[in-house]
């Protein structure tokens, strides 16, 4: 008896519930990847929103390097990705400023930068960073062992039955 492996009458709960789904952030940790994360979409419609979302979820999120041209006013105004309008037309026109569509825009722009909306999402961007934190240590060596080990004991006992009646 020099490991647990027979020992099925686990008391604990399963600690590895995929409760944290995937995380972009789990090894980039870089300043680049946390700004992109905290970033806000603001001025968009809940399609465009989730896209974007999406985009940053599973890396897929370029940033631009340089500004690009807003398809309203023409200027080179256009400071995120992905956005074909400027925010001070996507505000002025109310329109979504990727799709140019009349949605109803999820984030509003803020024209004058509200500080409490700001404060809240860093709030909520570090408690992410912490249980990240905590999480990260366990995780990775319980992900997979915890079905394993029935498979092989499930194989144990099989085979054990097999020698079994082999010898009887
Ligand atoms: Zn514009
Ligand atoms: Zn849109």
């Amino acid at each position: 008896m020099s490991t647990q492996r027979g020992n099925v009458s686990r008391t604990r709960p399963q600690r590895h519930q995929n409760a944290l789904v995937f995380r972009n952030d789990k090894y980039d940790t870089s300043a680049q990847r946390k700004k992109v994360n905290a970033k806000l979409h603001e001025g968009l419609c809940q399609r465009c929103k989730e896209v974007l979302e999406w985009r940053v979820k599973f890396n897929k999120y370029k940033q631009l390097t340089q500004p690009k041209k807003c398809v309203k006013c023409l200027q080179k105004t256009v400071k995120d990705s992905y956005h074909i309008i400027c925010k001070p037309c996507a505000c002025e026109l109310a329109v979504c400023a990727k799709c140019g569509k009349r949605e109803e825009i999820v984030i509003p722009i803020q024209t004058n930068l509200g500080k409490t909306e700001n404060e809240s999402s860093k709030n909520d961007q570090w408690r992410n960073e912490r249980r990240g934190e905590f999480e990260d240590g366990s995780e990775l060596n319980l992900s997979g062992l915890e079905e394993d080990d029935d498979e092989d004991l499930d194989l144990l006992m099989k085979q054990d039955k097999t020698e079994r009646t082999e010898l009887q």
